[in-house]
């Protein structure tokens, strides 16, 4: 018998823009409390895409009380029943991945393919994870004449950025729905559309009204409110390293628990014994994804001195065949930044490189050629960047590496944790035992081997001001479980 396959519709930016007039608050579409709207651009078209509601305090209270209303009865729920409806959502999830990827391209301008791999690909992947993560959590243990035991925080604020939207609040979303808790979440201002597919995929898999409630709306008002809010027990943010400063600050005045993913200026560490050619390409392909707008990108890379002219040489000729396009174009390699304001930071950071000396070795502050219209800028490769540099110290978010060279090891290290983040690293050595050993020296919350793939199972978040707590797999789950003793 012959089999029908169905061809997924190409995705194009020529679409009817997607206005959502109410938030999702107990179970219900309701309206907003005020009339403000919030405009979403595509990002290569520089169109509106789209529109969300203005949220504002009065509707995180009533988000709030959805969630404390919902929290007895779910935080009592059996695991399985947690687990089986994080299954169907993981499912949902992949079954709307086309659609979820099409809409992150255009709200963040990631390449479709990617968009499609990691935009969409890690969300279905988390809640599947949970799924299985809650049956094997070990949520009670004898110590002496005490029964430990493992329950939910109660009611999560869960705070996002917009560089892989879907994917932070997932991040946040499954783990503490899975450990009991209920959530209220506000995705970024500049990406919120993808959250709404979420909720009604929640919905539709029959979760409990009030468990899961968003409130879109800006930063220092509805995000804010929540880190303030006296009935959230915890609040999640993931974000700018300055924003999650303000979180910790406002979130003091009621104790409740922080967790913080925060900003990075990751190093990648050339070591004299590795293959140069295989680190420099590996290590631009870590450095752009997603056009630089990663956490963790590998922004720094450090060669040793001798061998910084052929770096530079292999490094030039990778950023010029890179293909910077419309997201929707197959061979794009890189797309154009989320927003205006990105871009003109980008190109102020592109600028004061070549002020302070740095080497211009490919790219530049001017658009791509014949890419006027996108936010777009073009791969940048810096070399002799010094530690002192602005551009070695402060967090981009666009295609731009650091190159800097260094005389031994020692020096390595020291420049490699010679910032105030510490979230990702890399370490390139043709002896794997040398690459663990400087690896462990370095002070940051991950650290890949000769380009090892990056694993959605292992703790992923950041010493230093990179933040503190750990999102996905079974350490992401602890961060929403609270530990009582019972003494027997
Ligand atoms: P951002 O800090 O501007 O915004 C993040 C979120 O915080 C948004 O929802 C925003 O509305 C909200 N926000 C802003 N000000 C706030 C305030 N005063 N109180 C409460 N909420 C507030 O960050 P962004 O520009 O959306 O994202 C880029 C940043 O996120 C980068 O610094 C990047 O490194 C970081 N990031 C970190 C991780 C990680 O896991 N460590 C992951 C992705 C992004």
């Amino acid at each position: 018998m012959a089999v029908e396959t169905q061809q997924a519709p190409q995705p194009t930016h020529d679409v009817e823009p997607i206005h959502r007039d109410r938030l999702y608050i107990g179970g219900e579409w309701v309206e907003p409390s005020g009339g403000g709207r919030i405009e979403v651009i595509d990002s290569t078209t520089e169109q509106v895409m789209g529109s969300v509601p203005e949220g504002g305090p009065e509707d995180v209270d009533r988000a709030v009380s959805a969630a404390r209303g919902a929290f007895e009865s779910w935080s009592q729920t059996e695991v399985e029943q947690r687990s089986k409806l994080m299954r169907s959502v993981s499912q949902a999830l992949g079954a709307r991945m086309e659609e979820i990827a099409a809409l992150i391209s255009r709200e963040v301008g990631m390449p479709y393919g990617l968009s499609q791999a990691i935009q969409a690909g890690l969300p279905a992947m988390t809640f599947g994870s949970m799924a299985d993560l809650i049956l094997d959590a070990e949520l009670e243990e004898q110590v002496g004449n005490s029964l430990v035991v493992r329950e939910p925080v109660g009611v999560v604020g869960c705070i996002t950025p917009w560089n892989y939207p879907l994917h932070q609040i997932c991040a946040k979303v499954a783990p503490a729905l899975a450990a009991g808790c209920t959530v209220v979440v506000k995705p970024s201002e500049v990406t919120p559309l993808n959250a709404f597919v979420l909720a009604e995929i929640l919905e539709e898999a029959g979760l409990p009204a009030g468990c899961f409630n968003l409130v879109t709306g800006f930063g220092p008002v509805v995000g804010e409110a929540i880190a303030a809010h006296g009935d959230v027990d915890m609040v999640s943010f993931t974000g700018s390293t300055a924003a999650g400063k303000r979180v910790s600050e406002v979130a003091s005045q009621t104790v409740k628990r922080v967790a913080l993913e925060l900003g990075g200026k990751s190093p990648n560490v050339i070591l004299d014994d590795a293959n140069l050619e295989a680190a420099v390409v590996d290590g631009m392909g870590k450095c752009y994804l997603n056009s630089g707008q990663t956490c963790s990108a590998l922004t720094r890379m450090l060669v040793p001195r001798e061998r910084l002219p052929e770096a530079e040489q292999i490094a030039a000729a990778v950023a010029q065949q890179l293909k910077v396009a419309d997201p929707f174009e197959p061979d794009a390699n890189l797309g154009p930044l989320v927003s205006d304001t990105q871009r003109e930071r980008v190109r102020g950071y592109i600028r004061k490189g070549v002020e302070e000396g740095a080497k211009l070795v490919a790219g530049g502050e001017d658009p791509p050629e014949g890419r006027d219209q996108g936010y777009f800028v073009q791969p940048t490769v810096f070399s002799e960047v010094a530690p002192g540099m602005t551009i070695a110290q402060e967090e981009i978010f666009g295609p731009v590496l650091a190159i800097m060279p260094y005389d031994s090891e020692d020096e390595a290290v020291q420049i490699a944790n010679d910032t105030v983040y510490g979230l990702a690293g890399g370490v390139w050595s043709g002896d794997p035992e040398h690459a663990k050993r400087v690896a462990r020296r370095l002070r940051t919350g991950q650290v890949e081997i000769n380009g090892a793939a990056f694993n959605p199972l292992a703790p992923f978040g950041g010493f230093k001001q990179s933040g503190h707590g750990r999102e996905l797999g079974k350490f992401g789950l602890e961060e929403f479980l609270e530990v009582k003793s019972i003494q027997l």
